[in-house]
C-alpha cells in the first residue's frame, strides 16, 4: 500500500488520508503515527472504502511517521468495531478506543519500574507515612496506584523511597502467564451436565458460530459445565473470553478457575493496574492470552486468535453501558462470536426475555440444567403480607422474618437479608420546617450513610458531613431519616438479635479484592451470621450453611415502572433466593410485599416461571416493546435548561415521518438534573421492519446546536430516567 487511510481517535476529525514512505509496510489494521499539523495522532490503517472520506491529491498527502510494534488488528475486530459503531449510532473513533486499551501497550514490551516496602521499620514515623506502610503491605506497583491505595499524596511516597522504606523493582512487561491446564482438576459432570458440557466442546471442535442459551437453576454447575468448553480451547490453543457482570464477582471466579486449570485466568478491568494491563493487552494482541475474564470493556480486546465467549449472569443490565459508547455487551458478545466463528454461551437462571425469544424462535440453542447439582433442592419461597403483619413501629423487619433468622441463629446456620438500598437512609428530612435534603446538581434525595457519617449523592458523588442543625430552620436535633437502607436493617439486626455477627456487604464494602476475599473467607467459616447486602451478594456466591433469605422490600424494583421492572425483580429475587439452601439443608426464602396480589410476586411464590415469562411475553408484544419492537431514546441536556428545552423542542418539531415508526416526547427526564445538567428525552418506538438507525441518523445529523448542548443517542435503552 502506497497510500493509506486512517480511522483515527478524535472523532471531529473524520478519516484522513497519508502516503506510506518508502521502507515502511503496513497492513488494514496497522497502528501507525501520522503528523497532524506540528503534533502526531495515532490512527488505524482502515479499508478505505468503509470510512467515506474525500479523495485527497497525491501532492498534499503528508507520510506516516512510524508503524507501533503490535500485530495489526485483525479484520475480525475491525468489522466489530463497525457494526458497533453503526448499530449504536456512535463514532467509530470512540469505539476503536475501546480496543486499544492503553496507549502504552502499542509501544512494545521492555520494563517499567514498580514500587513496595523495603520491610525498614523506623522508630518514629510522620502519620502519613505510617498510614502508607499500614495500607502498602504486600502491595507493589507504580507510584501513583500505590499513592490511590495508601490514600496519601505522590509525594509522599517520594518521600519514602528517598527514606530507604520503599524501593523500587524492574518489571518485565512482557513476562509470560503460566500455562493453563485443561486436564488440571477434571470434574465428575452429573448426566444434565456432561449433556450440556458435550454440547459446547462440540461446538467449540467445529469452531463455527453457535449461540446457546445455557438455562440453568441457581446451584445447577453452569459453570462447571461451560468449563468443559473452557478445556477444549485450550486444547486446541484458542483463546477464551468470559464476561461477568460486575469486577466483584471476578474474584470468586479466579478460585474456582484457579481450582480447575491450576493457574488463575487474565484479568481486564478498569481497577487492573496499568502495568498488568499492559501486560494483558500485549498477551492478548498476540495470542498468547489464553483465558481472559473481564468486565464488558474486556469485549472490544484485539484476540488474535478467539475460540470462546462466555457471558456470564447474561441477563445483567450491567452489561449495558450508559455512558460513552452506549452498547449492550451481551448483544454485542454475540456478534462478535459470528464474526469470529466461534461459539458464545450466555449463562443465566433467569435469562433476559429477549434472550429467551431468541431461543424459542431457535436461533439461540437452549441447553437446560433444571436441577440443582448434589441433590439440592430449590428452597420454598413464602410470602410475608406486610398489611397483614407489619413489623413494629420504626422497624422493617415483620414478626415471623424476624423468628425465621433467630432458629436459623440458634441452629448455628445463616441468613441473608437483602436489600438493593445502599447506606442508612434514601431520605433525611426536617421534623420541624420539612426541609428535605437534596443534591444540588441532581433531581435526587441525599443518602445518609451513618458509617462515614455522610449524605451523598448516589448519583453524582456530591457529599456534605452528616449535618447537626437543619440548614433551613437552624434547629437541633430535628432531622429524622425516612425509610431504610442497608446499614439501618443491619442495625435492626443488631437490636433484635445482639448475639448474630452481622455483615454489611455493598460496593461501599466489598470495595478490594482483599475485602471480598476477607468477607467470602468470614462467611464461608461460618464467622458471620446475618449477612445484610444489595444485589452485590445476589449472584455468584455458594455458602453452605445459608439457609434463610429474606427480601426486605420485594416491591422496590417495582416502583421505577419501567418497561423491565417486573423481569428485573423477578430476576434480581431469584437470583438471592438462589443463595438459599445450596448445601445439604433445605433454603427458605421470605418476601416482604405490600402488594402479594402482584404477578411478578405471585409468579415468585408459586415458582411458576413458565407462566411469569409468558404473561411478560404478551404484555411486550401488545406495547410493540423490545423483542417485538424496537426502542431507541434521544437524550438532550444542557447546563442551561431553556438551552436544553429548545434543542429538545427543535428534535421533536423535525422527527420525520415514517409509516413504522412513532416519536413520543420531548419531555422532561424523570432525572430532570443529573450532574448539573439539565435533561429532556425522546422516545422513540420503531417496528423491527424498521430502518431504526438510518432514521435516526438522517433525522439528527442535519440539525445544529449551540455548545453547550449534548445529545445522545441510546439504541435498546435498558435505562429510561
Ligand atoms: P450456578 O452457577 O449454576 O449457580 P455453580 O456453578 O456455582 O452453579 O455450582 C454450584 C456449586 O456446586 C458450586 O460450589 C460448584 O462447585 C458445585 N458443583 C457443581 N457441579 C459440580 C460437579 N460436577 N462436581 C463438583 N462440584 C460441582
Ligand atoms: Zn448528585
Amino acid at each position: 500500500m502506497r497510500r493509506v487511510r486512517l480511522l483515527v481517535f478524535n472523532a471531529a476529525l473524520g478519516a484522513l488520508d497519508y502516503r506510506v514512505p518508502d521502507g515502511m509496510t503496513v497492513e488494514y489494521g496497522s497502528v501507525v503515527v501520522a503528523p497532524l499539523g506540528p503534533r502526531q495522532i495515532l490512527g488505524i490503517v482502515w479499508e478505505s472504502e468503509r470510512l467515506g472520506a474525500k479523495e485527497v491529491p497525491e501532492s498534499k498527502l503528508r507520510p506516516l511517521l512510524d508503524v507501533m510494534p503490535v500485530p495489526p488488528l485483525p479484520a475480525t475486530l475491525r468489522r466489530l468495531i463497525e457494526w458497533t459503531a453503526d448499530y449504536y449510532c456512535a463514532p467509530l473513533a470512540a469505539v476503536a478506543r475501546m480496543a486499544l486499551g492503553s496507549t502504552a501497550a502499542l509501544r512494545g514490551g521492555g520494563t517499567t519500574t514498580e514500587y513496595r516496602l523495603t520491610g525498614a521499620e523506623p522508630a518514629r514515623l510522620t502519620p502519613q507515612r505510617a498510614a502508607a506502610m499500614d495500607a502498602l503491605q504486600g502491595e507493589q506497583g507504580s507510584i501513583r496506584e500505590l499513592a490511590d491505595l495508601a490514600g496519601v499524596s505522590e509525594g509522599v511516597l517520594r518521600g519514602m523511597v528517598g527514606a530507604g522504606l520503599l524501593e523500587g523493582v524492574t518489571v518485565d512487561l512482557d513476562r509470560p502467564y503460566p500455562p493453563a491446564r485443561p486436564d488440571f482438576a477434571v470434574p465428575d459432570l452429573s448426566a444434565d451436565q456432561r449433556a450440556a458440557a458435550d454440547r459446547f466442546v462440540a461446538a467449540v471442535a467445529e469452531h463455527r458460530f453457535t449461540p446457546f442459551l445455557l438455562d440453568g437453576v441457581t446451584g445447577s454447575g453452569k459453570t462447571e459445565s461451560y468449563f468443559e468448553a473452557v478445556a477444549e480451547a485450550l486444547r486446541r490453543g484458542r483463546q477464551v473470553l468470559v464476561l461477568l457482570p460486575e469486577i466483584a464477582l471476578t474474584e470468586n471466579f479466579l478460585r474456582r478457575f484457579e481450582q480447575r486449570f491450576g493457574v488463575p485466568p487474565i484479568l481486564w478491568h478498569s481497577s487492573v493496574k496499568s502495568s498488568e494491563r499492559r501486560r494483558a493487552w500485549r498477551a492478548i494482541v498476540h495470542g498468547e492470552a489464553q483465558v481472559v475474564v473481564g468486565a464488558r470493556s474486556a469485549l472490544f480486546l484485539p484476540y488474535a486468535n478467539l475460540g470462546l465467549i462466555v457471558v456470564d449472569e447474561a441477563h445483567e443490565v450491567s452489561f449495558k453501558q450508559d455512558d460513552g459508547v452506549r452498547y449492550n455487551a451481551r448483544d454485542v458478545a454475540v456478534i462478535r462470536a459470528r464474526f469470529e466463528s466461534a461459539p458464545v454461551i450466555l449463562a443465566s437462571a433467569t435469562p433476559a426475555l429477549e434472550s429467551m425469544q431468541l431461543a424459542e424462535a431457535g436461533i439461540y440453542e437452549r441447553v437446560e440444567l433444571p436441577d440443582r447439582f448434589g441433590g439440592a433442592t430449590l428452597p420454598e419461597i413464602t410470602v410475608l403480607d406486610l398489611r397483614k403483619d407489619p413489623p413494629e413501629r420504626g422497624r422493617w423487619l415483620a414478626p415471623p422474618l424476624v423468628e425465621a433468622m433467630r432458629e436459623r441463629l440458634e441452629r448455628g446456620e445463616q441468613s441473608l437479608l437483602f436489600l438493593n438500598r445502599r447506606g442508612y437512609a434514601p431520605l433525611t428530612l426536617c421534623r420541624n420546617c420539612g426541609y428535605r435534603f437534596q443534591c444540588p446538581n441532581c433531581t435526587a434525595w441525599l443518602v445518609e450513610h451513618r458509617f462515614s457519617r455522610r449524605l451523598a449523592c448516589h448519583h453524582c458523588g456530591h457529599e456534605v458531613p452528616a449535618p447537626e442543625t437543619c440548614p433551613e430552620c437552624g434547629t437541633a436535633d430535628c432531622l429524622v431519616a425516612c425509610g431504610p437502607g442497608v446499614e439501618r436493617i443491619a442495625d435492626e439486626v443488631a437490636e433484635i438479635l445482639p448475639e448474630a455477627r452481622v455483615a454489611v456487604v455493598t460496593s461501599d464494602t466489598l470495595n478490594s479484592a482483599d475485602a471480598i476475599g476477607a468477607f467470602v473467607a468470614a462467611a464461608e467459616e461460618g464467622a458471620i451470621d446475618v449477612i445484610v447486602g444489595t444485589q452485590l451478594v445476589t449472584k455468584g456466591y455458594h455458602f453452605p450453611e445459608l439457609t434463610f433469605v429474606g427480601v426486605v422490600d420485594a416491591d422496590l424494583g417495582l416502583e421505577g415502572g419501567d418497561l423491565r421492572a417486573a423481569e428485573r425483580t423477578y430476576q434480581q429475587i431469584a437470583q438471592v433466593a438462589g443463595r438459599a439452601g445450596r448445601g445439604e439443608k433445605p433454603g427458605e426464602v421470605v418476601l416482604q410485599t405490600r402488594h402479594p396480589e402482584a404477578a411478578v410476586i405471585a409468579a415468585l411464590a408459586d415458582g411458576d416461571r413458565d407462566a411469569f415469562y409468558a404473561a411478560e411475553t404478551e404484555a411486550r408484544r401488545d406495547a410493540g416493546a423490545p423483542p417485538f419492537g424496537r426502542w431507541a431514546a434521544i437524550i438532550v441536556s444542557s447546563e442551561d435548561q431553556a438551552e436544553a428545552r429548545d434543542a429538545a423542542r427543535a428534535i421533536g418539531a423535525t422527527s420525520p415521518k415514517a409509516p413504522d415508526i412513532m416519536v413520543l416526547g420531548p419531555a422532561p427526564a424523570p432525572m430532570a438534573l443529573l450532574r448539573g445538567r439539565h435533561r429532556y428525552r425522546l422516545l422513540i418506538n420503531a417496528r423491527r421492519s424498521a430502518e431504526l438507525q438510518k432514521y435516526l441518523r438522517e433525522w439528527l445529523e442535519p440539525l445544529e446546536f449551540p455548545r453547550g448542548v449534548r445529545i445522545n443517542l441510546d439504541v435498546d435503552p435498558y435505562s429510561f430516567v
